[in-house]
Formats: structure tokens, sequence, C-alpha cells
């Protein structure tokens, strides 16, 4: 058998390492093309030694050392080559595991080239979800995600009818402020909010999942990936999170994605699809478990999802305002400069001021982002 060669752009963060975990279980079936990373050099590092990619993608300024380290491999700067990586001639899949808005880039340029793409960041497609889906459609290019909700919609999707879908149920397990009143919200500190009970993630996210406005992401998201109405996709609180997603189909049927918390899961699926192999994740124990509560989102309590629905429903490049603002406003706030709730505060202010266009070109899209961070940062200061 061919192995799969992959390229993991973002290698270093939690879904990097996870993809090359679960890569490193089935050597027999995947080798790893190219690798790219900015800030953790020394994992980078062993990274390279031990998957020998061809490719590698990092900060230009330590590039001149690893060229000497690494005579056979070819180096990139990872702040402007990573949509080079994305096309590559010998990459069969392209996972997006980076963050931000740096992800827009190499995602096109994957689309472009008719990749699998496997997108662990939502916020590429957030930004310009039409645009890319767009591009994926024209040139052949699949899309499976590895987001453990899109992959479980992805999965109970297959093989049926888009016209039979009433509704999509996108789970969501409340973050850490969950049963917190809003009023308390601002007493938690960074460091409470980084103490996310059911996923290991990044910072930025496990923020994000506190406000909630990861869910928001992930409805917009789900929008632009099925080519879902807002009005069908329905948030449920699920704390457990067991069940990763459901689908419900026109005649009342619901169809569920379970699994352990484990992103080995979703991302192998998106690596071996559509084939299903054993994988080095616990089994589900349902009844170890007990229970699988549902609750619906308390929109005052998380006004952050709504403004998400907000901006979805205004659509052309409020989404994209969404992000940034967001971007900005959650490093704000890692960094200390100013409390929880401000975070919403902030977003809310720059979408109210952003004038909308309505079908963007990706320079409207890029230019709206830019002037969003501006503005954000500005009201920010003010806060402070
Ligand atoms: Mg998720």
């Amino acid at each position: 058998m061919k192995r799969k060669r992959i390229a993991v752009l973002g290698s270093t963060g939690s879904i990097g390492v996870n993809t090359l975990r679960v890569i490193a279980d089935h050597g027999d079936r995947f080798e790893v093309a190219a690798l790219t990373a900015y800030k953790n050099t020394a994992l980078l590092e062993e990274q390279i030694r031990r998957f020998l990619p061809k490719h590698v993608a990092m900060a230009a300024g330590d590039i001149a050392r690893f060229s000497k380290e690494f005579g056979r491999v070819k180096f990139y700067d990872a702040a402007r080559d990573m949509a080079e990586i994305a096309a590559l001639k010998g990459i069969d899949i392209v996972v997006i595991a980076v963050t931000g808005a740096a992800a827009l880039a190499p995602f096109l340029a994957a689309a472009r080239a008719g990749k699998i793409i496997a997108p662990a960041n939502k916020e590429a497609l957030v930004m310009a979800g039409d645009i890319l889906m767009a591009e994926v459609r024209r040139n052949a290019a699949v899309v499976i995600p590895v987001d453990s909700e899109q992959s479980a919609i992805f999965q109970c999707l297959e093989g049926r009818n888009r016209q039979d879908v009433r509704q999509v149920h996108l789970t969501a397990s409340g973050g850490p402020l969950r049963d917190v009143p809003r009023a308390e919200h601002d007493r938690f500190t960074v460091k409470d909010i980084l103490a996310h009970p059911r996923w290991q993630m990044g910072a930025k996210i496990t923020v994000d999942s506190a406000t909630m406005m990861n869910k928001g992401f992930e409805v917009i998201e789900a929008q632009r990936l099925f080519g879902l109405s807002i009005g069908q996709i329905n948030v449920l609180v699920h704390p457990e999170a067991v069940v990763h997603s459901m689908v419900e189909f026109t005649d009342g049927t619901v169809l569920a994605q379970l699994g352990v918390t484990d992103m080995r899961l979703p991302i192998q699926y998106a690596l071996t699809y559509p084939e299903r192999i054993a994988s080095g994740t616990p089994r589900l124990d349902l009844a170890a478990g007990g229970s699988l509560n549902f609750a619906r989102p308390d929109l005052e309590r998380f006004p952050s999802l709504a403004l998400a629905y907000e901006a979805a429903r205004i659509a052309g490049t409020a989404p994209a305002v969404l992000n940034a603002a967001d971007e900005v406003a959650v490093e704000a706030f890692l960094q200390g400069r100013m409390r929880f709730t401000a975070i919403h505060a902030v977003v809310e202010q720059v979408l109210l001021q952003h004038r909308n266009i309505r079908k963007p070109l990706l320079s409207d899209i890029e230019q709206a982002d830019a002037r969003a961070r501006v503005r954000a940062a500005e009201y920010i200061e003010r806060l402070a």
C-alpha cells in the first residue's frame, strides 16, 4: 500500500502533536512530508529527527542554524511560505493545525491544488468560508474536518441526502463558567480559565470555550462546511462531551456520533477516511460514565455566542470582523490587560462599528480583518 504523504501545519501545537502521534502509530500507512512550526523550535527539532520530513517551514531567524543541522531538508519561512508548503506536489493530505488567521493562505492554496484538507483551525472558515469552499468545489479538493464537532457532523451526514437534513445539533461542553452567573465571571483569572475540564487545548481556544465564542465560531464553520442555513444550527450544552454532535433529519431521526474526548479519534478519521482502523485511544464505556445531560445554552450568561449568531446572520465580512476582534481581545485578556467580560465588550463594540460588505472578495475580508484588529486594540487602550 502506498503511504499517504501528510503535511502538518502547526506541528508543535496540541493538534499537531496528536496528529504526529496518530502518524507514528500507523507508520505503514502514513509518512510526514512537511512540518511547519513557529515558536517551539526545540520540539520542531525533535520532530524533524523523528519523522524526517523533506520540507519544513519555521521562523526565518532559525533557518540558517537548522539548515546546517539537517542538510537533506528544504527549509521555508513560516511567516511567508505556508501556502507554498500546502500546495507542494508530493503531499496528499494537508492538516491545518495553525491557530488564527494564519491558516487562511495555506487553506486557499491547498484548495486550489486539489488536496485533501483536514482543517482543525476554524478561523479560516469563519473568515472566508464561502470563498474557501467555492475553491474546494472548483478544484475537486476534499475537506475532512478535524474539529471534533464538525467531524461528528461529517460522519452523521455520510451517505445521506443533504435535502433530508432538518437541523444540526452542535454540542458544547459549556466550558469552566457553565454554571457560573455572569456577574461572577470577572472573578476568574487567566489561570482559572485555562484549567479547562474536558479537552486539552491551546490557550486561545480555551478562553474561547469559556466565553462560548468557540461554539459561535463552530456554528459559522458548520454553516460553511456543510452548506446549511444559520437557522439549521442549534447549540446544545452537553457537559460530558461524549456526544460530539448530532444531525436531525426531516423524518425526526437524530443520528449522533459518540466517542471518548481524545483528539486522536477525529484526527485519525480525517487521515484514514473513508476507512476505519484500530486506534490507540481508550474505548468509550457508557455504563461507567452514567448519564448524559443536555441543555439549551444561556445566551445572557454567554452573550458571545449570541454575537456569533448575529455575525453569521449579517454574513459578508462580519464573521471575519468577529474573529479578528476576538483574537485581539483574547490576547489582551491572556496578557492580563483586561478582565474576562471585556472580551465580549470589545468584540461587540468592533462589530457595531463595522460597515459590512455583503459579497466580499478575499481582499475585502483581509481589510476588514486588519481594520477590526486596529479598532479592537484602540478600544482596549481606552478600557485600560
Ligand atoms: Mg470543537
